[in-house]
């Protein structure tokens, strides 16, 4: 044998066994925490890991047993580390994207978060009427909130808008003939798509109509004696500007109703209060559906209601009747955690009070000037510790998006905190605050990593503002 293979023969003799580095005081605490059967999977790997890296040479061959068992306490919690950030964790989003889809999409309201984890979490009044000692309906009180805020007769929520979707065709149109506008036959979100969720629920889909235009007659001209529903759907994530057109509402419930068919429009984000204000005059506003004719109208609960994911549907009470009675609502319907989620935040509309008390639209009416002088008042206090740091910090105009699907077209004038190193890349900067406790979410633009403080709550920015710190402290080694 060559002194090489013997010296590596002899490191792999010292190797600690998975027993004895499942022995050492660290493998010990990471075991309460994680389990023993996942422990000891990890000690075998870091094991495997080890001595693959003696065979490949890559471990000095005069390394001690007591350095080889350090390394492998080292590689152990680091594999226990990863491990524990697994699953949902809480993140900063500074992207600026106010409905998030990867990271969740609305932030829940205050209200919505006591209601979730204080009232609904334990047992709680689902299906249960204190005053009577009876059985009551899962689901009234939000649907009972539904109905007052859009003015239609009844209301139901399922799972998504997509689920609400598929109900609603499956019931009301299944082996019938739905008609819906070919500039309607939108994606969202990569999973949604229109003409798929209407093979899905067995309706025969009838395009009328052109990508741009499609004219009240030509949704007339479709009828036939199969036809069922007339199918509106909100484009959403896109828009076709030009030469466009498309029936209204009101015209469209005229032709259902004298043809005794159902309007059912699929309103997406379905805003509750007029944000015109704000830059979204085109989201449909659920209550003047209903108000001008509309059946049935399904629309998100995490979009711009600023809610938890569900899909919400209101309309006419025989309609909507229809549907709760179908078995498959059973399979679409939501738990006590949605619906608690979704009275409170619905309560803020009730009250008037969303803007202010709902995230996602407090941070869409939030205006450059407060969003500026938050991010000046954070440079500030960064000041000092950034003086002799290569972590260079400035301020630079922007714009935020809405995202989840909507207002496709808004960008919210904003303040970026604008960040950029003296030897590290920006997406070396943009990983370290990725890996911060907890993430610290950006974007890169211009070759600088951008903050945008319009979708960070003033209680993350403690958060916030010591994950930029660490970063002032990294050497910079490129
Ligand atoms: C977003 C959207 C959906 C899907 O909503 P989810 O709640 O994400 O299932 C369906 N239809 C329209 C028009 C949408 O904008």
């Amino acid at each position: 044998m060559s002194d090489q293979a013997m010296a590596k023969a002899a490191a792999l003799r010292s190797l600690p066994s998975v027993d004895q580095l499942l022995r050492t005081e660290p493998a010990l605490k990471l075991r309460d925490r994680i389990g023993a059967t996942r422990i000891t999977a990890l000690a075998r790997s870091v094991t495997e890991e080890i001595r693959a890296q003696i065979q490949a040479g890559r471990v000095a061959d005069s390394i001690s047993r007591e350095d080889l068992l350090l390394q492998s306490v080292r590689l152990l919690e680091e594999a226990g580390k990863r491990e524990s950030q697994l699953g949902i964790r809480r993140v900063i989003n500074a992207t600026g994207v106010i409905l998030h889809t990867n990271l969740g999409r609305a932030p829940l309201s205050q209200a919505a978060r006591v209601a979730i984890s204080q009232e609904a979490a334990g047992y709680c009044t689902l299906e249960y009427d204190p005053l009577s000692g009876l059985r009551g309906r899962r689901g009234a009180r939000v649907e009972m909130l539904l109905s007052e805020i859009t003015g239609a007769e009844d209301a139901l929520v399922v799972n998504n808008c997509a689920a609400a979707a598929f109900l609603v065709l499956s019931v009301l149109a299944k082996d019938r003939e739905t008609i819906v506008s070919r500039g309607e036959l939108v994606e969202i979100g990569g999973d949604f798509r229109v003409p798929d969720v209407m093979a899905n629920s067995g309706t025969h889909m009838v395009e009328v109509g052109t990508t741009n235009r499609t004219r009240l007659d030509d949704y007339r001209r479709a009828i036939t004696e199969r036809t069922r529903v007339i199918m509106r759907v909100h484009q959403s994530n896109y828009r076709i500007i030009g030469f466009t057109s498309s029936p209204t509402v009101t015209e469209l419930a005229a032709l259902a109703h004298e043809s005794n068919l159902l309007l059912f429009e699929d309103a997406g984000s379905g805003v509750l209060i007029d944000l015109s204000r704000h830059g979204l005059g085109d989201e449909p506003i659920v209550q003047f559906s209903i108000r001008d004719g509309a059946d049935i109208v399904s629309f998100s609960g995490d979009k711009l209601l600023g809610g938890i994911q569900a899909g919400l549907i209101v309309g006419r009470r025989d309609i909507v009747g229809r549907l709760r009675k179908h078995s498959l609502y059973r399979a679409l319907r939501v738990d006590k955690l949605t619906l608690a989620a979704l009275a409170a935040t619905l309560e803020s509309f009730v009250r008037g009070a969303s803007l202010q008390e709902v995230p996602a639209l407090r941070m869409l009416a939030f205006s450059k000037t407060e969003i500026t002088e938050r991010a000046q008042a954070l440079q500030e206090s960064l000041s000092t510790l950034l003086q002799e740091s290569p972590l260079k910090i400035g301020l630079i105009e922007g714009t935020s998006a809405i995202g989840g699907g909507s207002g496709p077209n808004t960008h919210p004038v904003t303040t970026l905190i604008a960040l950029h190193h003296e030897t590290l890349s920006v997406d070396e900067l943009q990983r370290h605050l990725r890996l911060s406790t907890p993430p610290v979410i950006t974007r890169i633009a211009d070759r600088k990593v951008l903050i945008d403080l319009r979708t960070v709550a003033a209680e993350e920015e403690a958060d916030l503002m010591a994950a930029i710190a660490n970063l002032a402290n990294l050497a910079g080694t490129k």
